[in-house]
């Protein structure tokens, strides 16, 4: 029998998947869960982790990230942001399109130690210019000859073991003032029905009506960002009511993903649509280079926020571990702590704290327990844990706050 290489013992284990939340010890030996249980023999394992008062999950799986590090202006480090802060699985959605998708996977994905899975952009360029979709930069979008159903398809078949999707972004400041978002949007849809995998939608303000998008989403698309409080929004501004082909999408099995990122999170937004019964399939940061410093700052922390609107704290792990994993197909490989799983596991501490945390646009909200990352093991390795540098960040909430004027949702 081969040696326990750790016990992570007597934390409280909150595993969705496999209806697990109670007290116990999690063992793993060569990379692989090895046992879920009570009182599991610590003699004879090589290292133990005393988990006692912290939450031990499965490795944490954010389903909007930007990892293209030095190639995109957007690009994070990996291992940095994403595993340091307890995320095992960190899905790219859209930094590359299919000409910059092998530089890609050379310099991103095959040296990171978080796995690493991408929605392919629509646009051949990807997001190799450009940064937000709601100021003067230039976009991926400018020109149609950017833009090509074929070529996606066939750059995603080449790289099948990590392309899990389409991504495209619908503002028409991206799209030569809007007049590419529609047939950008017709190419995306073409390129994931081919492939049956899920398009992922960023939209906002967007020429392209909420009737057409999330309305003329597939079952298992995902619209991300689905907390933003700018044109396009969810919500109607006039009734403070959720649109009716947002829930009738959302009714049909299209995944509702939160993206936070530095305007995808709105916290009016948020209790309206929770009001209505419209909770995020998907808890995400949407982590690059103008989130990871504030707003968004990790994924612990938006879980935090989520936790503070209301969501139940299985919930909420749930929508950062199994439930993002089968958005993607991969719920049978990841986002379980299921015996003989590659051994992707987080530890959180939860302090109970007296604070406010921003959203998008400067607009705070009472934080009670504080969730941190304090140990990640991806495939049996641990990993090395980082902070934010400044929490929370002052110059990020003034920001936000000098954007609120674009929002058509706010406090009043
Ligand atoms: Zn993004």
């Amino acid at each position: 029998m081969s040696k326990t290489d750790w016990v992570i013992q007597g934390g409280h284990v909150i595993d969705p998947a496999n209806d697990v939340d109670t007290r116990c010890d999690v063992a793993i030996t060569n990379g692989k869960i090895a046992a879920v249980g009570e009182n599991l023999p610590v003699e004879g394992a090589a290292q133990v982790f005393d988990a006692r008062g912290k939450l031990v999950t499965p490795g944490l799986v954010d389903l909007h990230t930007h990892t293209y590090d030095r190639v995109t202006p957007l690009g994070i480090d990996a291992d940095s942001f994403c595993l340091g802060r307890g995320v095992t699985t960190a899905v790219d959605t859209g930094s590359a399109g299919f000409d910059i998708f092998p530089g890609y996977r050379r310099f991103a994905v095959e040296p990171s130690k978080t796995r690493l899975l991408a929605f392919l952009n629509i646009s051949r360029i990807g997001l190799a210019v450009g940064r937000s979709t709601d100021g003067d930069e230039p976009g991926e979008l400018e020109a149609m000859k950017l833009i090509s159903s074929e070529k996606c398809v066939e750059c995603a078949r080449e790289n099948e073991d990590i392309v899990i999707g389409v991504k495209v972004r619908l503002s028409a400041s991206i799209a030569d003032n809007g007049k590419n978002e529609a047939g950008a949007y017709r190419h995306s849809q073409e390129a994931a029905e081919t492939l049956s995998l899920p398009l992922m939608t960023h939209h906002s303000f967007s020429t392209i009506p909420l009737e057409a998008c999330p309305g003329h989403l597939r079952k298992g698309d995902i619209y991300t960002h689905c907390y933003h409080g700018f044109d396009s929004t969810v919500v109607d501004s006039s009734s403070r009511q959720v649109h009716d082909a947002v829930l009738e999408a959302k009714s049909r099995g299209v995944i509702f993903d939160l993206g936070h990122g530095m305007g995808g999170f709105n916290y009016r937004v948020a209790e309206i649509c929770i009001e209505a019964g419209l909770w995020p399939d998907a808890i995400s940061t949407d982590m690059h280079t103008l989130t990871c410093d504030g707003p968004a700052y990790d994924m612990p922390t938006v879980m935090s926020k989520m936790i503070a609107l209301g969501m139940p704290l299985k919930d909420a792990i749930r929508a950062s571990t199994i439930g993002p994993a089968e958005a993607i197909a991969w719920g049978d490989r990841i986002g379980t702590l299921g015996v003989g799983r590659e051994a992707d596991v987080t530890v959180l501490s939860f302090d109970e704290k007296e604070m406010e945390l921003e959203d998008t646009i400067g607009q705070m909200r009472k934080i009670d327990r504080l969730f941190v990352a304090e140990a990640v093991w991806r495939a049996g390795e641990r990993g090395e844990m980082t902070r934010p540098d400044i929490f929370p960040n002052q110059v990020q909430i003034d920001k936000g706050r000098a954007a609120a004027e674009k929002a058509v949702l706010r406090d009043d």
